[in-house]
């Protein structure tokens, strides 16, 4: 019979109870395993007394996944083995595995902003993705193998070639054709099923991770424009033809590995800490271009003086202090929205939505539009933008809450999705109803209900509990 230390004590709990969403809530004991049996036997046990169990990481969903409604916690954090650079637990924190392998010229190229302090486990889980996702894509396709436990204690190994048990009920459905991680993906084999579920469907306790090598050099350019308009039209000619996921490879002389949006309010955020920001700058694109050999300079400069932008300003980072330069633009930004947050005494409304290319220009269009305090910045290159709303009273916080869901009804309107990457968590359970609709959330609930009979695991989050599992 193994032992696994567990809590019960409430001040050790409550350091487990929220994430960066801001939501709290509750549970009563906390398990530390340190190993995959131990977890199995967490699950197993669980299972067999129906109680509920929430896995959590390092709390920095913003969706409210790894709050508890009740019930147990598992907690990854003893699950921190590195056995190989390609073979890692599931509780090692991302960007620390990848500054290890950047010393031996290895990349592993999911890149959330949070990766210093989020864990691989949950970036798979959440299917996370970062700039280089227009590159490189989500997670997903940077995952060859899975060790999962299963809701009922089941230990399972999973790769693409592992057929879904025949006897589990499907969740086939189409996915919209943008970045997205929200709902079950419609999965022909177990190991993509078990990417992307948000804690629901079991508890990764390993990776094996598919590994490239490490770009040699990296060039960064901030390209400054008089209006979104002009800064559309080069995000269009930056992004024919370029190397982007599932696609082969390109002799596009452009060919950037990221390019990044951030608007007029973010421009302003930043000019009070980085000075030489162009008065005129109405939107600008943060470029990263991956080389080998000499920096491409003179063809990004031919693009960028060709098309309609203030080309003398732009900002290039080919070493380590114009690197640190740019930085700073950027940092400055999240930072400034933080700063509004404190000031204003309110939480902000945060987008996280994505379109197909066709319809970037509408949905921009209609962030602009909004008439509250706003920032919006993104990874414009997937069309994955994040406007920031930030009420400063109560009355703007229900008019952003309402604008939110207007804009995710038109999101989706306009075939995108309700979340291209922070997954949809406890917050954004009604925003996915509406996406799917009812035949689909009744697959997933099929699917669910099988895997794990009594509904432990990740309760609430993704579904609404059914009736019978409520506590
Ligand atoms: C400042 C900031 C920036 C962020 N930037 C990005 C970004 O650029 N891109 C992005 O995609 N996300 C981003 N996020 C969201 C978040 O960091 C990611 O979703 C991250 O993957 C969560 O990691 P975590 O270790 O904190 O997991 P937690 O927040 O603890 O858990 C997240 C979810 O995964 C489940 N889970 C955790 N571990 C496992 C496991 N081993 N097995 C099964 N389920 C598990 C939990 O139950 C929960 O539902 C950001 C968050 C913050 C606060």
């Amino acid at each position: 019979m193994l032992k696994v230390k567990t809590t019960t004590d409430a001040d050790v709990i409550a350091g487990y109870l929220c994430d960066a969403s801001n939501t709290t809530g509750h549970a009563s004991c906390l398990a530390l395993p340190k190993t995959t049996a131990e977890v199995a036997a967490v699950l197993a046990h669980c299972q067999s007394k129906a109680i509920p169990l929430t896995v959590t990481a390092q709390r920095t969903s913003t969706t409210g996944g790894p709050v508890p409604n009740g019930g147990g916690l598992l907690s990854m954090e003893g699950l921190n083995t590195v056995f190989g650079p390609d073979d890692v637990s599931a509780g090692v924190i991302l960007g620390e595995h990848q500054t290890k392998l950047a010393f031996d010229g290895l990349m592993f190229p999911p890149d959330p902003t949070s990766r210093h302090e989020c864990t691989i486990g949950a970036a798979i889980a959440c299917n996370a993705s970062g700039a280089r996702s227009f590159r490189y894509g989500p997670t997903r396709p940077w995952i060859n193998a899975l060790e999962v436990v299963l809701p009922t204690g089941e230990i399972m190994w999973a790769d693409r070639d592992t057929p879904i048990p025949e006897h589990w009920p499907t969740a086939m459905w189409e996915e919209p054709k943008v970045k997205t991680a929200a709902g079950y993906y419609p999965a022909t084999n177990l190991l993509d099923l078990m990417i992307g579920h948000e804690g629901t469907l079991g508890v990764i306790t390993r990776a094996r991770l598919n590994l490239v090598q490490a770009p040699k050099n990296i060039l960064g350019l901030i390209i400054f424009f008089r209006g979104d308009e002009d800064c559309l039209a080069f995000v269009s000619t930056v992004r024919q033809g370029a190397q982007r996921p599932g696609l082969p490879a390109t002799d596009n002389a452009l060919n950037p590995a990221a390019i990044e949006y951030f608007d007029v309010h973010a421009l302003a955020m930043a000019k009070s800490r980085i000075p030489d920001i162009p008065d005129s700058a109405k939107a600008a694109l943060f470029i990263e271009i991956e080389h080998e050999g000499e920096a491409p300079i003179s063809t990004w400069w031919d693009a960028i003086s060709s098309a309609t932008s203030l080309a003398d300003d732009t900002i290039v980072a080919d070493d380590t202090s114009s690197r640190a330069h740019i930085a700073a633009v950027r940092h400055a930004i999240p930072a400034g929205v933080n700063e509004a947050v404190v000031a204003n005494g309110m939480p902000k409304v945060g987008t996280d939505f994505a379109v197909p290319d066709q319809a970037l220009a509408t949905m921009m269009a209609a962030y602009a539009d909004v008439d509250l305090p706003s920032v919006c910045f993104g990874h414009i290159g997937d069309n994955h933008l994040h406007l920031n709303l930030l009420p400063t009273t109560a009355a703007e916080l229900s008019t952003a809450k309402a604008l939110y869901i207007k804009l995710a009804t038109q999101a989706v309107a306009l075939g995108g999705t309700v979340s291209a990457e922070h997954g949809i968590g406890k917050i954004k359970r009604a925003l996915l109803a509406d996406m799917v609709g009812p035949d689909t959330l009744s697959a997933f609930r099929d699917l669910k209900r099988h895997i794990d009979p009594n509904w432990i695991l990740g309760r609430g989050t993704m579904m609404d509990v059914p009736e019978q599992f409520r506590l």
